[in-house]
């Protein structure tokens, strides 16, 4: 499944190829639904709306036009490609005046299209809930401190509930819990605020870097330019159980925690 890194090389990757700026002349579906059926009058409401930016929240696609956001999840296996010839998956086709086309491609169907009118945004039943941004400024130690006080579930579940702080997915949380040597089993409310700390850069620098990497390549995943991310074969523990710990040497752990795999060692983590 796509994370967050994914989604946000998706949005830069999609910015960069002149979309922006175009006007939508009609949005095509070649079927009735995805995860949920598509929104009544779709095309129509989007006809003529300007592309004004593409954004990303959370694992959320939002192309702003100048009354509406049209929302996009890429599920488990959705991309967008430029159209130059169909292909078996595709289902929703964003027409411009142009003639530039757009083209979701969705071989399992969890993937997910939705407008929502702007002053709607916040209230979206898709985003509503929504905790705050890893790489923006509210998402700081003095957030994650406040935040567990007294809390007694696991750091790593914490970390990766969305309500609180989207887009750390599992492996990102394995992986900075492991740099910030941070035992994933500890209770949040457990957590110093030098811990904090940490957490936070680990947290930024992770996904920064598998940004930069152009994501992580598991199953299905291709960005937009039909190139897989490479991140994953920078994972320092995450699917490594068994392995020597890159740091101290010994082995690393498995377990699986709040129905997820966890990895880490028990030597450099507490
Ligand atoms: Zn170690």
């Amino acid at each position: 499944m796509p994370e967050l890194p994914e989604v946000e090389n998706v949005k830069l990757s999609l910015s960069s190829q002149g979309y922006v700026g175009q006007q939508f002349s009609k949005i095509e579906l070649l079927r009735k639904d995805l995860r949920v059926p598509f929104p009544r009058g779709l095309s129509k409401r989007m006809a003529g709306e300007l592309l004004i930016a593409i954004h990303r929240r959370a694992k959320y696609l939002l192309f702003e036009t100048e009354h509406f956001y049209l929302l996009s999840h890429l599920g488990m296996t959705g991309s967008w490609r430029s159209f130059d010839q169909a292909l078996k998956h595709d289902h929703v086709i964003l027409h411009f005046t142009s003639g530039y086309r757009l083209v979701f491609n969705d071989p399992r169907r969890f993937g997910l299209l939705d407008v929502i009118a702007k002053e709607q945004l916040a209230k979206s039943r898709w985003l509503k809930h929504l905790g705050v941004e890893p790489l923006s400024a509210e998402f700081n130690s003095e957030y994650i401190f406040a935040k567990t006080r007294r809390l007694k579930v696991p750091i790593k579940g914490w970390l990766m509930d969305q309500r609180r702080v989207v887009g750390v997915g599992n492996i990102y949380a394995s992986e900075a819990l492991f740099a910030a040597k941070v035992k994933p089993t500890r209770p949040a409310g457990k957590i110093t605020r030098a811990e904090a700390d940490a957490l936070v850069v680990e947290i930024r620098r992770i996904l920064q870097e598998a940004i930069e990497a152009g994501g992580s390549t598991i199953r299905d995943y291709r960005n937009s330019h039909g190139a897989e991310g490479n991140f994953q074969k920078r994972f320092l523990v995450y699917d490594r159980a068994g392995e020597a710990c890159p740091r101290c040497g010994a082995r690393l752990r498995s377990k699986v925690i709040a129905g997820r795999n966890t990895f880490w060692c028990a030597h450099c983590q507490v």
